[in-house]
């Protein structure tokens, strides 16, 4: 199906615009690299320096409306993404790759985060604080003022959706940078919440590339930074920001499932393949490493490949298809190099022979290395790719050291039927989620989220939980 290109536009002061360069760039489907789905506006420190100016001066008559009001806004805005999911699912396959199944988890998932957090507008509670004499003193929680969410493309609309929602609840204007990757999508999330009321003053859109990030977070008017993406971009965004900015930085990691002797092979099978091949292996707690007791690894790993072999690679509009693109040519490039680096490190690869991919679009097929040890790059760094390392251990304890002996800490999973040792491995891990019989991807949306390590600032979780609410008030301590 091709509708030809959509054009997309920044937000800025209550007018969809283009940028002030008059420039746009295109973004292709990248399971039909020919047809080009959105062009966008390639925007600058110009465009951001304005966006942010009109809700530096704008968010305030926001922030002012009682809180029942601004949860009202967001509802409708929920109430129109529910009504639009299926066309919506149908954009983000195209813009970005998914399979349709997956698209609609997201699109389904959107709305349901704009309700609940919609609440959380009702409930910025401040405290009573016990003191002498007549007086009162209190705590007071007021929005931050300007807040930058910067994105990435793997998950456009879910990821952007628990950023403004939470943040335009609390009263605070936002400016919005979408992934270059998915502009689209990312702005009918946008095009839903003004449609619903929130003031155009309020919020503000801008596309564009990194430099539009960089402008953005550098904005002195910027109060809080909401940024989801590669730990190489979130460290250098915290080492650039002043620290009277609050910064929520979720980035990224290196998940390992841990198969013991005592699993259910074919249970650790489908857990593995869910959490390597589904997304293309494109998210943040994708299991990239698989470690697994050297009792049962031959078993595991027979199991594996059957399900390897049966991806069925393409167009993620097609029903038959169970792996999408990679999202990017630049993400084509990356796997091919870990391919490389993979043999080079003499990893031994277990899927030559399952077909090769489509042709036409940022096509790749699953691929398992054995024959891995811990320290090598295929074990340490992040591949973003259906590419998974294969390691094998003598005992548990050997299990949570390969687990823990990597930078990161998102998402780390044990295949066990014991519940004691399952208990263990939640402690003894160094991650931030932890799933017994569960792949590592795929979290609930009212529970607290967020890595330890380099996956993670630890100040402010993102989702649900006490301090999701915090990063975007800020507290005064009041003296009667
Ligand atoms: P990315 O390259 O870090 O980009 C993320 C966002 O930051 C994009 O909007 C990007 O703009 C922007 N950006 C790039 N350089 C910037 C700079 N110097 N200053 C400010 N903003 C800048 O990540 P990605 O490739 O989009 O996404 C994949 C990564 O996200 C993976 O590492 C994955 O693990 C991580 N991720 C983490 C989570 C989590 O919750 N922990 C969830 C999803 C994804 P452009 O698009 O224009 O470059």
């Amino acid at each position: 199906m091709s509708t030809g290109p959509i054009a997309a536009f920044n937000f800025v002061g209550g007018d969809w615009v283009g940028a002030a360069s008059g420039r746009t760039y295109q973004r292709e489907n990248p399971a039909r690299v020919d047809e080009v789905v959105v062009t966008a506006p390639d925007s600058d420190a110009g465009d951001v320096a304005q966006a942010v100016q009109h809700v530096a001066d704008g968010y305030h008559e926001w922030a002012d409306r009682a809180p029942e009001a601004r949860a009202d806004v967001i509802l409708r805005a929920a109430d129109l993404l529910a009504a639009r999911a299926e066309d919506l699912a149908v954009e983000l396959v195209r813009e970005e790759g998914k399979t349709l199944a997956e698209a609609r988890v997201e699109t389904r998932r959107t709305p349901q985060n704009l309700r609940m957090y919609a609440g959380e507008a009702l409930r910025l509670f401040g405290e009573t604080i016990p003191s002498s004499g007549d007086g009162l003193v209190l705590t007071l929680r007021q929005s931050v003022g300007v807040v930058a969410a910067i994105t990435p493309w793997n998950f456009p609309l879910n990821i952007p959706s628990r950023k403004l929602a939470p943040a335009l609840a609390a009263g605070n204007g936002v400016v919005f940078k979408p992934s270059e990757l998915t502009p689209l999508v990312g702005q009918r999330l946008v095009e839903a919440l003004i449609e619903a009321g929130v003031p155009g003053a309020a919020l503000a859109l801008v596309h564009g590339h990194a430099d539009v990030g960089k402008a953005l977070v550098s904005d002195p008017r910027v109060g809080a930074v909401t940024f989801t993406g590669s730990t190489a971009v979130g460290e250098a965004i915290h080492a650039n920001v002043p620290p009277w900015v609050r910064t929520q930085l979720e980035m990224g990691g290196k998940n390992a499932l841990v198969v013991l002797d005592d699993a259910d092979l074919d249970l650790a099978a489908e857990i593995v393949a869910k959490g390597a091949f589904g997304l293309a292996g494109q998210a943040c707690t994708g299991t990239s490493r698989v470690v697994v007791h050297e009792s049962v690894a031959n078993g595991l790993l027979d199991r594996i490949m059957e399900r390897a072999r049966g991806t069925v690679v393409g167009d993620g509009l097609s029903a038959e298809v169970t792996m999408g693109p990679l999202a990017s040519l630049a993400q084509q490039e990356k796997y091919q190099t870990y391919l490389e680096v993979a043999a080079d490190e003499g990893a031994r690869l277990e899927t030559p022979t399952h077909g090769s991919a489509p042709e036409g679009g940022y096509f790749v097929r699953p691929a398992v290395f054995s024959g891995v040890h811990p320290g090598q790059r295929l074990a340490q760094e992040e591949v973003f790719s259906p590419i998974l390392a294969y390691l094998t251990v003598a005992s548990y304890e050997e299990a949570v050291e390969v687990v823990n002996g990597t930078g990161y800490g998102l998402s780390a999973g044990v295949v066990t039927n014991r519940l004691d040792t399952a208990l263990r491995f939640a402690r003894d891990v160094d991650a931030g989620v932890v799933k017994v019989n569960q792949p590592t991807t795929g979290v609930a949306m009212n529970a607290p989220f967020g890595g330890l390590k380099r996956s993670s600032t630890q100040t402010f979780k993102e989702q649900a939980g006490p301090t999701m609410m915090q990063f975007y008030t800020q507290e005064k301590t009041v003296y009667v």
